[in-house]
């Protein structure tokens, strides 16, 4: 069932409630907190109802229920114990195109009331489309206590002077980062210190601060947003993607995780798929330096860590030029997470007391590859960008000296829910990789460690 989360304003409107047993009564519940006036039938009504339904203004009908009651309402809850009455009830509703919820029937439902976490003005409503009460259950009371009852007060103070501050400062971005800075900034701490007047004198100087200023700070975000599986984001980059004004992201950072930046932050793809390069580097970096000289706080996301293999450096080195304040937030880089997932550790007492990270991308020739060194006994070796040199590399190696038998393994979408794993030998990876036609981006391991992979196996290995 496909719902569309919606805040109505119901307030002193009637809705009708049909049952008035322990189901009605928290439904009763919820919607008086909303403001509505319940009206309610049912041949029986407890005490504890009939408090609710007076505190609400509405009215008490002690009888069955009839197809006249739904007459003059807009909304509708069926909460008896009997089915076959709460069904008429839907039959009637939904003939006069009222809205209908029906208590434990999700099929017969078109709005349901959601799980809510009160932090007045806030509300946070919780639903699984009646998949599972459990479940929002379980989600409600970890927001609950996640976020402090003074969250409220919060939301009451920025209520309070969003029109001032709309007619004060007329410039947008000016006023989200004033905002951006009451929630993050000494403005909370007083309120959530239990300090409002404090608060309130500092918003105020906050707000007098704002109207001063004509340029906006930039800023830009050099984020690693690890290797796909967005659980493996840092608490840091996760708050970076979420101040954020614009956003420009390349081909490894995954949908699910560009779903975690700002809903209203623009978005620019600035990847290269293939060989195909959508925006050259110089041009990437430039762009970073004109939007945060426009005032803006520029996200650049990159796949796994920013530092390793991903040009950072040379990103930086243009904002640096043109002094533009700028934050290098670190990644889970691909081998920490491919090795992780696939239950390859990429050191080990006994067989690899040191890992080596190397390009596998072969320019012109192969002969700028350090192939001595490369085949040294007691290390691991880590490709990136590998895929397509694999049969050059295997060459290689084989001719400065590795045994054929040495293990490796190729793991491709590494911590992806389609990540697979191939493992085989210098003799026979290349075959292996061929016939199971693995695509990109896919990371190659080489070294004993690999072989340690069956011993370790404390999950299904799919190869
Ligand atoms: N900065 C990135 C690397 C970018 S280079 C990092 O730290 O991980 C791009 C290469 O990274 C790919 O060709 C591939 O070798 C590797 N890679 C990135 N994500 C990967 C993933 N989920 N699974 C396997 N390899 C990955």
């Amino acid at each position: 069932m496909q719902l569309t989360p919606i805040f109505a304003r119901l307030s002193q409107q009637p809705v009708l409630l049909v049952g008035a047993g322990l189901v009605a009564r928290r439904k009763a519940a919820a919607l008086a907190r909303g403001g509505v006036r319940l009206v309610v039938v049912a041949p029986d009504v407890s005490p504890d109802i009939e408090d609710i339904v007076a505190a609400s203004g509405g009215e008490i009908h002690r009888e069955p229920y009839r197809e006249a009651f739904i007459d003059g309402v807009q909304w509708v809850v069926a909460a008896t114990d009997s089915s076959e009455v709460n069904r008429q009830v839907y039959q009637h509703a939904t003939a006069r195109g009222i809205q209908i919820n029906v208590v434990d029937r999700p099929d017969l439902c078109s709005f349901t009331l959601p799980s809510v976490v009160h932090r007045d003005p806030l509300i946070i409503a919780i639903g699984s489309g009646g998949a599972s009460p459990v479940l929002t259950r379980m989600i409600r009371s970890r927001i609950e206590s996640a976020i402090p009852a003074s969250f409220g007060d919060l939301a009451g103070l920025m209520a309070k002077f969003r029109g001032q501050v709309k007619q004060r400062l007329a410039n947008l971005n000016l006023r989200r980062r004033l905002w951006q800075n009451v929630v993050d900034g000494p403005v909370a701490e007083a309120v959530f210190s239990g300090n409002p007047d404090l608060a309130e004198r500092l918003l105020r100087e906050s707000i007098n601060a704002a109207e001063q200023q004509t340029t906006l700070p930039g800023e830009v975000f050099l984020v690693g947003a690890g290797p796909g599986d967005p659980d493996l984001l840092t608490v840091k980059a996760l708050r970076c993607m979420q101040l954020a004004d614009v956003v420009l992201y390349d081909n490894l950072v995954s949908p699910a995780i560009l779903d975690m930046t700002r809903a209203d932050a623009e978005r620019i793809y600035v990847g290269k798929r293939a060989s195909n390069h959508a925006m050259p580097q110089q041009e990437i970096s430039q762009r970073l330096v004109a939007l945060a000289q426009q005032g803006k706080r520029v996200l650049r996301l990159k796949g796994g860590d920013p530092f390793i293999f991903g040009r950072g450096g040379e990103e930086i080195e243009l904002l640096a030029q043109h002094r533009v304040p700028f934050q290098v937030v670190p990644g889970i880089t691909a081998a920490a997470g491919c090795g992780a997932y696939a239950g390859i550790p990429l050191t080990h007492r006994d067989c690899a007391q040191s890992v080596r990270f190397i390009t596998g991308h072969l320019a012109r020739d192969n002969s700028e590859l350090p192939w001595r060194e490369l085949v040294m006994p007691q290390q691991t070796v880590v490709f990136y960008m590998g895929l397509i040199g694999l049969p050059i590399i295997v060459e290689r190696l084989l001719e400065h000296g590795l045994p054929a038998s040495h293990p490796i393994a190729l793991v491709e979408k590494g911590t992806l829910p389609e990540q697979r794993v191939v493992c085989g030998t210098l003799a026979d990876i290349v075959h292996k990789v061929q016939t199971r036609g693995i695509g990109g981006p896919t990371l190659i391991i080489m070294g004993e460690v690999v072989a340690l992979r069956d011993k370790l196996k404390w999950f299904d290995v799919d190869s």
